[in-house]
């Protein structure tokens, strides 16, 4: 029975997926509030890790019998194609919970959808290509690799941005014909329990995608220790992400990371300053700057600083905070009470450090807000690349500014970082460009661009951002392994 929507006196209910059925969890049962609101508005069923145990146990049972992994390949690719399909067909619906669930303008929600639309329909074409090789080895003998599944995967996912990154993994998760076991993020579980309905709507056989929701230091630990599971793809904090990678070690199964970052803006004075500017704002306040990639650290070659930082802070002031249903509003709250808790006591240490707050700095005093876990957007200047607020990441509303004198300064400068996820240059000098984006040491740079992920190409990080990465050829081959077959011909 799919999970069912609200009505006006009832909660959306949510349940666990196993082996093909919606089930109530043997754990608590959770009610979700909307994060601007405070008001409840779903709840979900979560599981224990017997629950979790099953799910393997289904995943590893559809495995093998389902025919998945060894069916036709266009019969993988109609399936997520049309979950692709359905995603666009019902993006507002869709959109409007996902709004609700993580407080995100709708609009970026809307968008959201779309993306993970994309990931199905990039990986269900990618599920026609599984193709090895045939290697010469030598007269006598043939040679040819096979690119298989690697059978039960386990799959622990963020809070942030959920149908996006949840997608990413899930898409090609399947694609390469897995069976997948889920658990989502504590305070967004709802778009991946969506995902399991429009899969199944699709064709999917049951027990191929399990979603069991639950507290991720009991479930997301059994996950990555369980012995059923043969990979495990994290998205999450870097802490996490090493504890997950030494839970899933006794059993040498294939880990990927995707993780924290403290990703830098580097605006060089030549910059064509209407578009840094203008890009730095969405790059660091897009969903109240709870991105692994948000640009929270820029620094701004000297000459045109004062200039950089004024036109800046001009635009950050004209952020509206509110109901992510406002259209005018372009800055949602952050997830939770905690959430805010945290990013306050980073500001407050900044300021201890020596730091100054340019704008923002605390929860606004709008009545209308109050309800909410609304950060003012923050600007901080001041600082020393020592200090926390530059060399941690926040996740929040609050970016540092800093000054550079030249190239080789601002490129060791950055690369001292423990993170390497994202980069942002902004200059119109085109070998300088090239120059720089050659030795920073980060998954993905942009050039006077801010998107830092397309589907067609791989994304993930450098350092303690990351293993592995997801997206384009390579994020498929996160999910596959190679065998290689030796035949005598004589
Ligand atoms: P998190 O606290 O590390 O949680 C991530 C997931 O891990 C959640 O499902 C969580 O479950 C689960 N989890 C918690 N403790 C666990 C444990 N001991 N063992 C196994 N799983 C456990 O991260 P978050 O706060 O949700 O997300 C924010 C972080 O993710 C940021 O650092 C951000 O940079 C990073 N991130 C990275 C990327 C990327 O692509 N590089 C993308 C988005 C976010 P519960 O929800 O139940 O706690």
């Amino acid at each position: 029975m799919p999970n069912e929507p609200a009505t006006t006196d009832r909660l959306h209910a949510f349940r666990m997926v196993v082996g093909g059925e919606r089930r109530a969890g043997r754990g608590e049962q959770s009610v979700l509030v909307e994060p601007w609101s405070g008001q409840p508005f779903a709840t979900v069923e979560m599981g224990t890790t017997d629950d979790l145990d099953d799910a393997v146990f289904a995943a590893a049972a559809a495995f093998d019998g389902s025919g998945w992994a060894t069916g036709r390949p266009l019969d993988r690719a109609a399936v997520l194609g049309q979950v692709a399909s359905t995603l666009r067909a019902r993006t507002e619906e869709i959109g409007a919970l996902e709004a609700r669930n993580v407080g995100r303008p709708l609009a970026e929600c809307r968008h959201n959808v779309e993306l993970a639309a994309d990931a199905f329909a990039y990986f269900a074409s990618l599920s026609t290509h599984l193709r090895g090789a045939s290697i010469p080895i030598g007269s006598g003998l043939l040679d040819y690799s096979l690119r298989e599944p690697y059978g039960v995967c386990g799959l622990i996912t963020p809070w942030n941005n959920p149908i996006v990154l949840s997608s990413w993994k899930i898409a090609a998760g399947l694609a390469a014909g897995n069976a997948l076991v889920v658990k989502p993020a504590s305070a967004t579980p709802l778009s991946v329990l969506i995902m399991a309905d429009l899969l199944e709507e699709a064709g999917l056989p049951g027990g191929i995608l399990n979603v069991v929701p639950g507290p991720g230091g009991q479930l997301g630990d059994h996950l990555a220790a369980h012995p059923g599971v043969r990979k495990v793809s994290f998205t999450g904090s870097t802490a996490t992400g090493i504890h997950v990678l030494q839970r899933a070690a006794p059993n040498l199964a294939k880990v990927s990371l995707e993780l924290g970052g403290k990703s830098p803006s580097l605006v060089f004075a030549d910059a064509e300053m209407d578009a840094a500017i203008s890009g730095s704002v969405p790059a660091m306040f897009s969903n109240a700057g709870q991105m692994c990639t948000a640009r929270s650290r820029i620094l701004v070659q000297r000459s045109r600083y004062d200039e950089f930082l004024d036109r800046f802070v001009d635009r950050v002031g004209q952020l509206k905070m509110g109901s992510p249903f406002d259209d005018a509003v372009t800055l949602g709250p952050l997830i939770s009470p905690a959430q805010v808790d945290t990013v306050l006591r980073f500001i407050e240490r900044a300021k201890a450090d020596g730091a100054r707050i340019v704008c923002g700095g605390g929860r606004p005093s709008d009545p209308m807000l109050a309800a909410g876990n609304f950060v003012e957007p923050t600007v901080i200047t001041g600082v020393k690349d020592d200090m926390e607020i530059v060399t941690e990441e926040v996740f929040g509303p609050v970016v540092v500014v800093e000054q550079f004198d030249d190239e080789d300064e601002v490129v060791r400068r950055v690369n001292a970082s423990r993170y390497g996820l994202a980069a942002t240059v902004w200059t119109r000098d085109l070998a300088l460009a090239h120059r720089v984006a050659a030795v920073l040491q980060a998954g993905t740079v942009t050039i006077n661009t801010t998107k830092v992920s397309h589907v067609y190409a791989p994304f993930g990080g450098y350092k303690q951002s990351g293993l592995g990465r997801e997206l384009g050829l390579e994020g498929l081959d996160e999910f596959l392994q190679v065998k290689n077959v030796i035949v005598s011909t004589v």
